[in-house]
């Protein structure tokens, strides 16, 4: 049997559909190039027929990010299927993937279909997809709670109508690694022409079982996994996408199976999608954690440092982490900044060269030791795929115990300086009530979060907020990072505003 495991990446798709996540069209194709990056063999971009929004994010990944399968969802339905190969036919390798639920509770409560309907549906599904391309993926949405006999039927008329990768999704995370492995096999001994296709499984984490049940299905026999970058997605998430290659790769004594994942790229993509997704990773996360190779017991401590292997099973700069942790200061120049930003995988023009050295020195000014993660930071902040309408100008706040917290806020829109002052129940309050007089728009805050970026107390702060307008559910993810936690959250609210005023101007129409 073949030995190689295609990774079938969903971030933008089943990823974007995490609770509060929204990406625009230029923050989707950014994480589509770094998804080529670390080598994954199908992206799949969104589902076109659901707005214009996500027609046009798939389209230009489809365009624009070569070497990788592109793959757009779709129901079984005409419509759906035409839509989705008009916004993939442009891809290097177009899938489309289309898919039906096949589980007696989603015939009978959301499709009202009966089965020979659904079987009826999904072959005339299939073979309007082939007929556009070769590459054709259907799902049996909801496979894992769908009776093995009928689930099979479905599967084999699929094939039979041209589909070239068959998908088993656990699409509500209930299922148990030796069960669905069983299952797997039931369905690899139970379907005519089953070996002429790829076996696919896609894994909810609802039991925190979604990265071994896809492992388990592996060994059962399946070539294709799906997942997320930091395992974000519907509700508890997908399979994380790092932690099946790493577990792979770091167990192939046991697994014998490679991947395309270039490994040295997983830590860059987990930072890229925690950013763009507003969704921060926890600490302990496998793989891609704030703590994940670090060693606080003495005990380990003293083992590693006589010889790294005694607690250490995977190597930091084996995902990407770099080693270097103080690097620039304030004597640093622009060429040593450049140098380093290069060293750390970034790829900038001059004009944006320029404003993240701004931010440097001034970061430096107020910090003694620059490193890594702030450089990362600044860049990650300074490079920005959306027109910026407003910027900040200057801040200044009050506040304290027995005073009523005010802000006084200046904001840039173009070469116009527009201020405001206001009021509120805290500093952050006020700051945002005075953005609002400025812009005009009216917003709530509907989450608020601050990370230290590095450790100290002259760290770097980021502020990661949602905002959405008063009588609206729409939210717009927001990201600043200062030293000073107040600045940071301006940046951050101001950031998610300019994100609101382009997606208005950009319709992307609610869904
Ligand atoms: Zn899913």
């Amino acid at each position: 049997m073949n030995n190689r495991i295609y990774i079938f990446d969903t971030t933008l798709r089943d990823g974007e559909q995490s609770p509060g996540v929204s990406l625009n069209g230029d923050e989707k194709l950014e994480i589509a190039r770094q998804l080529a990056r670390l080598g994954v063999d199908i992206i799949e971009a969104g589902f076109p027929i659901a707005s214009s929004g996500d027609f046009n994010a798939v389209s230009a990944v489809a365009r624009e990010v070569r070497g990788v399968a592109v793959a757009g969802l779709a129901r079984t339905n005409p419509a759906d299927i035409d839509r989705a190969w008009e916004a993939v036919k442009h891809a290097d390798q177009p899938r489309i993937h289309t898919f039906i639920a096949t589980s007696d509770i989603h015939l009978r409560h959301k499709l009202r279909m009966s089965r020979a309907q659904v079987i009826e549906t999904a072959i005339a599904g299939v073979k309007r997809a082939a007929a556009y391309t070769s590459d054709v993926e259907f799902s049996a949405e909801d496979a894992s709670r769908s009776e093995l006999e009928f689930l099979c039927q479905v599967v084999e008329a699929a094939v039979g109508a041209g589909a070239t990768t068959i998908n088993i999704p656990d699409t509500v995370g209930y299922a148990t690694p030796d069960e669905f492995a069983e299952f797997i096999r039931g369905i690899m001994n139970g379907v005519k022409g089953i070996e002429k296709v790829v076996l696919s499984v896609h894994c909810h984490n609802d039991l925190g079982l979604a990265v071994a049940n896809s492992l388990a299905a592996v060994q059962a026999g399946v070539r294709q996994v799906e997942g997320a970058i930091n395992g974000i997605g519907e509700r508890a998430g997908n399979a994380s996408i790092e932690e099946v290659a790493m577990a792979l790769h770091t167990r192939r004594d046991r697994y014998g199976l490679e991947t395309g994942i270039v490994t040295e790229e997983i830590y860059r993509t987990s930072k890229l999608v925690s950013k763009l997704s507003g969704m921060s990773v926890q600490a302990n996360k496998a793989v891609v954690g704030k703590n994940a190779f670090a060693h606080e017991s003495g005990i380990h401590q003293d083992g590693v440092l006589k010889e790294r292997t005694t607690y250490e099973i995977m190597n930091p700069a084996m995902v990407g982490i770099s080693h270097s942790n103080l690097v620039l200061g304030k004597l640093s120049g622009r060429h040593a900044f450049r140098s380093r930003l290069v060293e750390l995988g970034f790829s900038l023009s001059e004009d944006e060269l320029n404003k993240a050295f701004v931010r440097f020195k001034g970061l430096a000014d107020r910090k003694k030791e620059i490193t890594d993660h702030d450089i990362e930071a600044i860049v990650e902040n300074e490079i920005r795929r959306v027109p910026v309408t407003y910027e900040l100008a200057y801040l200044h706040t009050s506040s304290g115990t027995t005073i009523v917290p005010t802000a006084t806020v200046g904001l840039t829109r173009g070469d116009e300086l527009l201020e405001e002052a206001a009021c509120g129940n805290g500093p952050v309050d006020a700051i945002c009530k005075a953005v609002d007089k400025i812009t005009g728009y009216h917003c709530r805050l509907a989450g608020w979060g601050i990370n230290a970026i590095t450790a100290g107390k002259d760290a770097l702060g980021e502020v990661n907020l949602r905002i959405a307008e008063n009588n609206n559910e729409k939210l717009y993810m927001g990201r600043g990072i200062s030293t000073d936690i107040l600045e940071a959250s301006a940046r951050a609210y101001v950031n998610a505003v300019n994100k609101m005023i382009y997606e208005k101007k950009n319709g992307r129409p609610a869904e």
